[in-house]
C-alpha cells in the first residue's frame, strides 16, 4: 500500500488525505494545532465555496454541514457615488447553485475527526526541514499543505506567475450575528469603493450558529487600511461599523443590531499574493510537492483561495491514483500541478486584476451589468469557474465584442 505524507491540515491537506483514504491509500497527516486548538482559536477565513469546490466534498461524503449551513443564493455588486449616499452602479445576480461558508474552526476539527476514524495516521508537530526529511526517506510522496506557514517557503517564488512582491490590501474580518438579512434573496453583497477599497458580506455558518461574515479590503495607506491600532474585539466591531458609516451607509444600516459571534470572531492582516513552483527541493535532494495555498496563494478578493485549494486537492487525487505504482517523480509532481494551473491560471489572474484600479472597460462591463440581467448572472457564476471570464473580462475588444453581441440580442 502507497504511503503518502501530508504536512497541513486545512482545506486542501484534509480533503485530500481523506480522499486518499477512501481510496486505499496509507496516509499521513502532520498538522501544528490539533482540532481543539483550532476551534478555540481565531477565525481563519471567510472560506465562501461555490458549487464546484462543494462538489468535491460531498463526493467524499465530507460536507457535513450542507442542511445547516445557510446557502449564500446569489451575488450583488455596487458602487457608491462619491457625492452623496447612493450608488452608482447596482446589480444583482442569482447563482446557479448555492455557495456556502462554513467556519473553518468547524469544519477543520471535524474533519481531522473523520481523518483518524478512517484509519489515517495524524502527528501533532509542526514540521521542519528535519522532520520532512524523515517523512521523505518512509513515505513513497510527501506533499505540503502548510497555506500561509513559513515551511511553504520551501517552495521558490515563481516571479513569472507573481506579479505582486508586496501586500495588496489591508484584510480584515468580522463574524457577526443580528446582520438584517437582504429582503430579495442571499448573496455575497461586493461593494467597490474607488481609491478605498472592496466590503463583501455573506451568509455563514460558524460555531454558534447561521451568522454573517464581513470582509474588509482596504487598498494599503488608504482610510480602509485602519486596523493596526484596534486592540480588542469591541474596538474591531466598531471599527467595522464605522467604514460602513462613512462608505457604505446601506450595509451600515443592515448592522444596527450586530454583534460579534465571539471575542475570537475577528482577523486582521495582509500577505503579498505569491505562487510558487510546486517542486521543493530537500538538503538530501528529495523532491517534496506543494498544495493549495503555500503554492498558489491569492488574495481573498474574488473569494478563491478555499475554492481553489478544495479543486487543487480533486486534482491532486486523480494523478496520485492514475499514478498506480510508478513512481511520483519530479515529472510527475510537475504535471500535476501543471493540471491544476491550466484551471488556476485563470483564477489568479482575474484575482490580480481585480487588485488593480478596473480600466474603463471593465466599469463598462460592470455598469452594463445592471441593464442586462444575463450579463449579470454571467458574472455572478464566474466565480464557481473564473475561467468564464476570459477573454472579455480582460481584452477591451473582446468586450466590447461582447457587450455589442448582448446589446443586439
Ligand atoms: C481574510 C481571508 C478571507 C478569505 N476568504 C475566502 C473565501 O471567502 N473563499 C475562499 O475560497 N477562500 C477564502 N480565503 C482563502 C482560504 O481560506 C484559503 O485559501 C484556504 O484555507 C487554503 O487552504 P490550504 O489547505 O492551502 O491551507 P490552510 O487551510 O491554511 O491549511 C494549512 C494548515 O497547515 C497548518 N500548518 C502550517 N504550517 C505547518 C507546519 N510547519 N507543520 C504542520 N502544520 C502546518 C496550518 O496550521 C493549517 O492548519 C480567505 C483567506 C483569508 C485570509
Amino acid at each position: 500500500m502507497k504511503r503518502i505524507t501530508i504536512v497541513g491540515g486545512g482545506q486542501s491537506g484534509l480533503q485530500l488525505a481523506i480522499g486518499l483514504l477512501k481510496k486505499g491509500y496509507d496516509a499521513k497527516i502532520i498538522q501544528d494545532r490539533t482540532g481543539e486548538d483550532i476551534a478555540a482559536g481565531k477565525v481563519l477565513s471567510s472560506q465562501c465555496q461555490f458549487d464546484a469546490a462543494l462538489a468535491h466534498e460531498r463526493e467524499l461524503g465530507i460536507d457535513f454541514w450542507a442542511e445547516d449551513c445557510p446557502p449564500v443564493e446569489g451575488i450583488s455588486f455596487s458602487v457608491p457615488n462619491p457625492e452623496g449616499p447612493s450608488k452608482v452602479v447596482d446589480w444583482a445576480a442569482m447563482l446557479d447553485k448555492p455557495a456556502q461558508s462554513v467556519d473553518q474552526r468547524v469544519k477543520m476539527p471535524r474533519w481531522l475527526e473523520e481523518f483518524t476514524k478512517l484509519g489515517g495516521t495524524l502527528e501533532i508537530a509542526s514540521a521542519d526541514v528535519a522532520k520532512l526529511e524523515a517523512e521523505a526517506k518512509t513515505a513513497d510522496l510527501v506533499i505540503v499543505a502548510s497555506g500561509k506557514g513559513e515551511i511553504g517557503r520551501l517552495f521558490e517564488r515563481d516571479a513569472d506567475r507573481s506579479p505582486f512582491d508586496a501586500p495588496q490590501r489591508a484584510l480584515a474580518l468580522t463574524y457577526v450575528h443580528g446582520m438584517t438579512p437582504r429582503p430579495e434573496y442571499s448573496a455575497v453583497n461586493f461593494n467597490l469603493i474607488p481609491g478605498v477599497g472592496e466590503y463583501f458580506v455573506f451568509p455563514a455558518l460558524t460555531k454558534t450558529g447561521p451568522c454573517e461574515i464581513m470582509v474588509f479590503e482596504g487598498i494599503p495607506g488608504g482610510p480602509m487600511d485602519c486596523w493596526r491600532d484596534v486592540s480588542s474585539p469591541a474596538e474591531h466591531l466598531a471599527t467595522s461599523k464605522k467604514i460602513l458609516d462613512t462608505f457604505l451607509p446601506w450595509e451600515a444600516d443592515r448592522c444596527r443590531n450586530v454583534e460579534l459571534t465571539d471575542d475570537n470572531g475577528i482577523l486582521a492582516g495582509r500577505f503579498p499574493p505569491t505562487v510558487r513552483k510546486p517542486v521543493g527541493t530537500l538538503p538530501s535532494g528529495a523532491k517534496i510537492l506543494g498544495l493549495g495555498d503555500a503554492v498558489c496563494l491569492n488574495d481573498p478578493i474574488t473569494g478563491q483561495g478555499a475554492n481553489n485549494a478544495a479543486k487543487a486537492a480533486a486534482v491532486y487525487l486523480d494523478a496520485i491514483v492514475a499514478q498506480g505504482d510508478r513512481p511520483f517523480d519530479e515529472a510527475w509532481m510537475s504535471s500535476t500541478f501543471e493540471r491544476f494551473w491550466d484551471y488556476a491560471q485563470w483564477v489568479v489572474r482575474w484575482t490580480n486584476m481585480m487588485l488593480l484600479p478596473p480600466p474603463p472597460f471593465v466599469l463598462e462591463i460592470m455598469g452594463s451589468a445592471q441593464v442586462l440581467p444575463g450579463l449579470a448572472q454571467r458574472i455572478a457564476n464566474g466565480f464557481d469557474d473564473p475561467r468564464d471570464f476570459f477573454p472579455w473580462f480582460a481584452d477591451p475588444s473582446a468586450a466590447d465584442d461582447y457587450l455589442t453581441s448582448l446589446q443586439a440580442a
